[in-house]
């Protein structure tokens, strides 16, 4: 198997292209999923409080054999979480269930405009804490749209290492990603199958047919010529090998190119203008 690329992030921190994400994997299944996921060679686990399964990743990681320091784990705090002091609470509380003391990667979940009177700002200046006491070895958002971020930038001190937003082939966000592009943050696109909506496409199916390969296999290399860093999620073993065989061939631009043209800028999950957790 060919190894996974690392892109570097704006504080010279690591990260592995491709990754596993958590959401909607229940606790119960959890630990098996995450360790199918670390025996097929990912080393980047996604999960975040509101998933209810930070315990069971850090479980997984711990029994697998691998040193801490192999496998790059992100999570995000919960939307109930914003004020200060709730997030130093929330923050420890994800170590402890993890099992960790530390994570690469801690996230605001969602920027939640209509809530705490839109003061994300006090909430990104307390995981500049966790990053200066060494707990979050980088930080960052999720969700945030370019008008949100410009408030980052003039108000915080440190700029986010990622910004992970919906991407797929029906939602290309090319406005979202200029602006982390132009300001060094690196674009993490959730739901990077649309969770298996765009598998079907019949753009998407001719592709794959051309390569000899699976429209998932086809999508996730979409995103890798992008430049995004991507999680896809399964509890099924076949797929999470499936989606991991992708770095022994390699999209033409033309191709790339016919995959983004399907934009429809159709979302699968809320706007981040008004969602209030
Ligand atoms: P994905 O786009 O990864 O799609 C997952 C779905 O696709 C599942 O139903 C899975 O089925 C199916 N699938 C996976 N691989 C294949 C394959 N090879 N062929 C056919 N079907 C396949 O959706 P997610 O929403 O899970 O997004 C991925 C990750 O992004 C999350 O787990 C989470 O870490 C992150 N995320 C972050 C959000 C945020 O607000 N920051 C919001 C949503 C997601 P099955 O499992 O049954 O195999």
């Amino acid at each position: 198997m060919t190894a996974i690329p690392d892109i570097m992030l704006n504080n010279g921190q690591r990260i592995p292209q491709l990754g596993f994400g958590v959401f909607l994997v229940p606790p119960p299944q959890t630990e098996a999923a995450v360790s199918q996921a670390l025996r097929a060679g990912y080393r980047h686990i996604d999960t975040a409080e509101m998933y209810g399964n930070e315990a069971k990743v850090g479980q997984a990681i711990s029994r697998s054999g691998l040193s801490r320091g192999e496998v790059f784990v992100t999570t995000k705090l919960s939307n109930d979480a914003h004020r200060p002091d709730d997030a130093r609470r929330a923050f420890d509380g994800s170590l402890k269930s993890l099992g960790f003391d530390y994570v690469d990667l801690f996230l605001i979940h969602w920027p939640l405009p209509t809530r705490y009177d839109g003061d994300f700002v006090s909430t990104w200046r307390t995981l500049e804490e966790f990053y200066r006491d060494g707990r979050a070895r980088s930080i960052g958002v999720s969700n945030f749209q370019p008008h949100h971020l410009r408030r980052i930038h003039t108000e915080g001190e440190i700029t986010p290492a990622v910004n992970q937003i919906e991407v797929n082939p029906y939602l290309t966000q090319d406005g979202v990603r200029q602006f982390c592009a132009d300001h060094e943050i690196t674009v993490e696109a959730w739901s990077p199958l649309g969770r298996g909506k765009v598998l079907t496409d019949p753009t998407v199916t001719d592709i794959a047919r051309g390569y000899g390969r699976t429209p998932a296999q086809v999508v996730v290399r979409w995103h890798i010529e992008r430049g995004d860093v991507i999680f896809p999620k399964s509890v099924t073993p076949a797929r999470i090998s499936e989606n991991i065989d992708v770095f022994d061939f390699e999209l033409t631009g033309e191709d790339v190119e016919a995959i983004a043209a399907l934009n429809r800028d159709q979302r699968t999950g809320p706007d981040p203008d008004t969602f209030a957790g």
